[in-house]
């Protein structure tokens, strides 16, 4: 068997076939630990496009993929932003440009595959929205169904339009999104669903691969530092593991200061980090218009705190304010197109670098989580007006040269 499932509390581990979200003996989460020296790695492409299979030889699946070139996705070296806030060396990678436009199709392309070897009928998930949309695509391609639960009236136009049209079944729940993973959670135990949230590991190995990527793109060098925006606090926690994996198989000998960037209104992790606490305080009320880290009570916090403290790094929040700020850097310096959440990363290293907390020195990569159009509605409202003119060359002349 190539890997195991491993409580990252009691350090118990389990068949990796046995359908478990947390430990069974004390509730704590569950990582896919692999016996590394056992394993001949070959990292190559195989077929017509460079995915997140390249790295198949680390991750936990042995059947056909369930994929649509996921992954892949560009590791932008940045000039104009990186001058404007005063950093030497600065890349963006842009998760937006995944098939969903976001990075969660990396853990959904594994996440269902474990589905399908694991025989299960039904997919599930909460969602802010990107989750919905991708497992979504992924349940279509796998022709099995998949039921996600929506926050009501909180998730952005283009997540809710992609998760309707690839065909899953919808519900809008009356609550916010943590009190929509609690139910379904409840569902998955229930009616036996396979829930395909962060909390399920074998999902996380899929998001690892982001770190494969940047180092593999770097000529493998790990940066200094890697800076993103904290939801329910999965990615930090995978792309972490990725970068100790190659730490392990000796491929690397560093890992990069893994930075977390919350919202403001929604800071549980970043009050942990600053209270030296070892779990959070959920907030009851989270708030910020970046809706897809509008969660208060993140499941995968116990493992962030982990990659946060063990790497060195740090945890900050950012105001609505400075993240739309981001979000028109970004877009109108460099031609990156972000929904809020995804620009808080770039928020976040402004303020530490502002503040002199990080050195303008070092090599710094920011993750931009998910695509500009996922939420237009945001950006309708953020930007001008169009200028309304008649149809005559002489309106248009007094409406570009004034
Ligand atoms: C899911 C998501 C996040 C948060 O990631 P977590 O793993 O929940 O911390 C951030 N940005 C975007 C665009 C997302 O879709
Ligand atoms: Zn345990």
């Amino acid at each position: 068997m190539k890997c195991q499932l491993q409580c990252i509390e009691c350090r118990a581990t389990y068949d990796p076939d046995e359908i478990i979200y947390l430990c069974p003996s004390c509730g704590g989460l569950l990582e896919v630990v692999y016996d590394l020296p056992s394993i001949d790695i070959d990292f190559h492409t195989s077929g017509e496009c460079r995915s997140v299979w390249k790295y198949r030889s680390l991750l936990p699946v042995e059947r056909d993929p369930v994929t649509i070139c996921e992954g892949g996705t560009p590791l932008y070296r940045i000039g104009r932003l990186a001058k404007d806030m005063g950093a030497r060396e600065m890349f963006v990678k842009h998760e937006g440009l995944n098939p969903t436009g976001s990075f969660k199709d990396r853990g959904m392309t594994v996440g269902v595959t474990r589905a399908l070897e694991l025989g299960m009928k039904t997919v599930a998930c909460a969602s802010t929205g990107n989750t919905s949309a991708s497992l979504s695509i992924y349940a279509a391609k796998a022709e099995i169904p998949a039921v996600v639960l929506l926050p009501g009236g909180k998730v952005a136009l283009g997540k809710v339009a992609q998760a309707l049209i690839h065909g899953a079944k919808v519900l809008d729940i009356r609550g916010n999104f943590d009190q929509a993973l609690q139910l379904v959670r409840e569902v998955c135990d229930e009616y036996g669903f396979y829930l395909l949230n962060s909390i399920n590991p074998f999902r996380l190995e899929g998001q690892k691969t982001i770190a494969f990527e940047i180092a593999d793109e770097l000529g493998w060098e790990v940066p200094d530092r890697v800076i993103l925006p904290v939801g329910n606090a999965g990615n930090i926690s995978a792309i972490y593991k990725g970068f100790k994996e190659l730490r392990e198989c000796g491929i690397t000998d560093t890992v990069p200061k893994m930075t977390g960037i919350q919202a403001e209104g929604s800071r549980p992790v970043v009050d942990a980090i600053d209270r030296g606490l070892d779990r959070i305080e959920p907030e009851p009320n989270p708030e910020t218009i970046a809706t897809a880290i509008r969660i208060g009570d993140p499941v995968n916090a116990a493992k962030a705190l982990r990659a946060i403290r063990e790497s060195g790094g740090l945890a900050i929040s950012v105001t609505d304010d400075e993240i739309i700020q981001a979000q028109r850097d970004l877009a109108s310096l460099e031609g990156i197109g972000v929904e809020p959440a995804s620009a808080t990363s770039v928020a976040g290293m402004r303020k530490l670098l502002a503040d002199g907390v990080i050195d303008s020195d070092e090599r710094i990569v920011c993750i931009t989580t998910g695509h500009l159009l996922k939420d237009p509605t945001e950006v309708v409202d953020i930007c001008a007006k169009p200028i309304e003119v008649d149809a005559n060359i002489e309106a248009v002349r007094k409406a570009v040269f004034g």
